[in-house]
């Protein structure tokens, strides 16, 4: 039986980095995208490979829709020449970047750049990749617990995670015929490089997340993997068109 490959966007650092190990782990070949840190893919790369896996790592910017049809032709190239298929099993839309500003502050170059990364981005780079997504695939959006809760500082990030919320309810009808499901991940807050950091370095900031969460604590990168395992795995096969929080409970 074919082995299942899993394309996860921003896979050089955070979340995506942890994604791509743990489900290597399960025995999933991972195709990792990276976009500035190439020396990060590669270690993650090295990391899969030492562990009996197989890593492919790829450059794209998800800001720039205008590569993607370039991408999915590398990707194709990639997917026969690395693992002998002609297509990928999962997609985890992943990358991103916080920007953190004020309703009444946020200029319009944040709000356009979040934007694109964050919404643009996927959407049309799923797009590109509809027709190397196999049937009976699954794609898994990551949104943010913030498109639930608001915290000052991220009405522009977290609009963006609200419209991804919407459009995956879209792809999940959409491709429902092709037995391929959509669902969103949103994480509370994580201690990753995400927004400089803050959450894992900011002592202050970190324990005012673990006072706001039924669990404790604040999130590690470990948490989200394991959500993700799961939606992927047999227990996810009736779940689509679903938003799936994985917070601890934040701000129940
Ligand atoms: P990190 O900053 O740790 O990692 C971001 C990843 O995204 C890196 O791999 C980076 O690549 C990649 N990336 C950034 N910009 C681009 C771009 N323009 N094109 C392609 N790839 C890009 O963040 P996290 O892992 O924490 O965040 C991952 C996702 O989780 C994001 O969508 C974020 O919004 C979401 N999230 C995070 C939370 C948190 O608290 N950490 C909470 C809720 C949601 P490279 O390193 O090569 O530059």
């Amino acid at each position: 039986m074919n082995r299942k490959i899993a394309l996860i966007t921003g896979a050089s650092r955070g979340l995506g980095k942890q994604m791509a190990l743990h489900l290597s782990a399960q025995g999933i070949d991972i195709i990792g995208t990276y976009h500035s840190r190439a020396d990060e893919a590669q270690r993650v790369a090295e990391t899969i490979e030492q562990g009996g896996g197989r890593a492919l790592m790829l450059a794209l910017d998800v800001g720039d829709s205008s590569t993607f049809a370039a991408f999915a032709a590398q990707l194709s190239q990639g997917l026969k020449q690395t693992f002998g298929r002609e297509g990928l099993d999962f997609l985890i839309n992943n990358a991103g970047i916080g920007v953190r500003a004020a309703f009444a502050e946020t200029r319009e170059a944040q709000f356009d750049l979040l934007m694109n990364v964050q919404l643009k981005g996927p959407f049309f780079l799923t797009q590109a990749l509809l027709p190397l997504l196999a049937d009976q695939g699954r794609i898994v959006n990551v949104s943010s617990g913030l498109a639930r809760f608001s915290l000052p500082g991220y009405a522009a990030y977290a609009t963006m995670k609200g419209a991804v919320e919407v459009w995956t309810r879209y792809l999940a009808k959409e491709l429902g015929p092709r037995g391929i499901t959509a669902n969103v991940l949103a994480p509370g807050a994580i201690e990753t490089d995400f927004g400089g950091g803050a959450v894992r370095d900011n002592a202050e900031l970190n324990a005012f997340v673990a006072a706001n969460t039924a669990l404790g604590r604040a999130g590690l990168p470990e948490d989200i993997s394991a959500a993700v395992a799961m939606l992927l795995t047999d227990g996810g096969r009736w779940i689509t068109g679903q938003r799936i929080e994985a917070s601890g409970g934040m701000f129940l």
